[in-house]
């Protein structure tokens, strides 16, 4: 039996991995699962999975947690102390789907103990991307990508050598506000801004997808995960959500992966990885479809990407401070105090700010430098945001 812990269990990532757990309960020990507030979720799979830990990240959630779970034999525990001790139980697969940067700390840990680290928090790699590897080299760990395009250019790699890539494109379905008139974008509500076109997914994810800061994170975590150069990286808005990503080689041929929208897919192979399963996933019917789409996103309408660049070529640790405005610039949008298009500008303002201070994006990648650095993003989002943006 597989021993394995998910990180975020109560998440559309850790459903849809718990889903797949599910149907094989045989294969799996399961060690730990993770939530925030979701506790009766949290404690339902802790009990049909026969978890041995149940932890909410949250202190005040205990009592409720500790009742949920009377008399079932699950252990419980909160709070950040306890999720990184869940994360240093021995395991052999571990799901990292907590949501924003809060997933770094239990990812580096359960690399630490050597496991298979099944990578949805794209957050982790944005925010300590060289930390992360130069840990699971250290440790023998190894870290498989979550993400459907970055699942799809690893399955497009495989045999393959590195140097022989000349791009990697990696697709986006141009979220809620794909086709609205640029004008309108400023009075965006929170409703709309949460409905994705073709993916089920988390509230921030969904709304990261409408304004790209989703994949600005992307284009970033490409880099981050196989290495290659910024100008390698391209980004096509393909409104059909199949094509996941391509990866171009120096013979002029283009590898495309194709799927139907679904992260069971990309989770099944990371679970099963290196061999393929039988995954509960639509298959495609590509007469049925008929026709696929592809085009240029536009820089107006999606001015997060251009940002992305502008961390990469900057470097050090600007991706640490491009995340944490974008996910306080997103707590802003959220809580009703600032507009939709007022996130960009934002990270616009605190990305400005803190590139010259090197000796803040130049110091060591650490976890503590790290969370300084997220820290210092959030307060200068907050003081963006205070000084008006509109
Ligand atoms: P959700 O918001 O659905 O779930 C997030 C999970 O993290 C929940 O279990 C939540 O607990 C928990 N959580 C929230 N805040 C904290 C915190 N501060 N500390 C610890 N746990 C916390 O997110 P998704 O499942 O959509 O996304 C998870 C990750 O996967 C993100 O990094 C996202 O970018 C990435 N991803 C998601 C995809 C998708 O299809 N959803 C696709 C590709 C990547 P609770 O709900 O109990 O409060």
């Amino acid at each position: 039996m597989r021993k394995i812990s998910i990180f975020g269990a109560t998440g559309s990532i850790g459903q849809s991995t718990i889903d797949l757990i599910r149907r094989d309960p045989a294969a799996y020990d399961v060690v730990a699962l993770t939530g925030g507030g979701n506790i009766a979720q949290l404690a339902r799979d802790a009990i049909a999975l026969n978890a041995d830990l149940a932890v909410t990240a949250y202190d005040e959630n205990l009592p409720q947690l500790r009742d949920a779970l009377a008399d079932s034999g699950v252990a419980v525990a909160a709070g950040q102390a306890a999720l990184i001790e869940a994360a240093a139980r021995p395991a052999d697969w571990v799901m990292s789907a907590i949501v924003g940067a809060a997933g770094l700390a239990p990812g580096l840990k359960a690399l630490e103990q050597g496991a298979t680290l099944a990578l949805a928090n794209k957050e982790s790699l944005v925010c300590a991307g060289k930390l992360l590897l130069e840990t699971a080299a250290r440790y023998g760990a190894r870290l498989l990508p979550v993400d459907s395009e970055h699942s799809a250019v690893f399955q497009g790699l495989v045999g393959e050598d590195i140097e022989a890539v000349e791009r990697i494109i990696i697709t986006a379905s141009g979220g809620a506000f794909r086709d609205w008139p640029l004008a309108d974008l400023k009075n965006a509500t929170l409703a709309q801004a949460s409905s994705h076109p073709n993916w089920d997914m988390g509230q921030r994810i969904t709304i990261d997808s409408a304004s790209m800061f989703n994949k600005a994170l992307e284009v970033i975590e490409t880099r981050e995960y196989f290495g290659v150069s910024p100008d390698r990286i391209e980004v096509l808005v393909h409104p059909e959500s199949m094509v996941h990503a391509l990866v171009g080689f120096n013979d002029g041929a283009l590898m495309a992966h194709l799927g139907a929208p679904d992260m069971r897919h990309a989770i099944g192979y990371a679970l099963h990885w290196p061999q393929r399963r039988d995954l509960p996933v639509a298959r495609l019917d590509l007469a049925a479809i008929g026709q696929l789409n592809f085009a240029e996103p536009d820089p107006i309408r999606y001015p997060a990407l251009a940002q992305a660049y502008a961390v990469m070529e900057r470097g050090g640790m600007m991706g640490a401070a491009f995340n944490g405005a974008k996910e306080r610039a997103l707590d802003l949008f959220i809580a009703g105090r600032i507009g939709f298009t007022d996130m960009a500008e934002i990270t616009a303002r605190v990305l400005d700010q803190i590139e010259t201070q090197s000796g803040l994006i130049d110091s060591a990648m650490t976890l503590d430098n790290v969370s300084r650095i997220d820290h210092i993003a959030r307060n200068a989002a907050d003081a963006a945001a205070a000084t008006g943006i509109r």
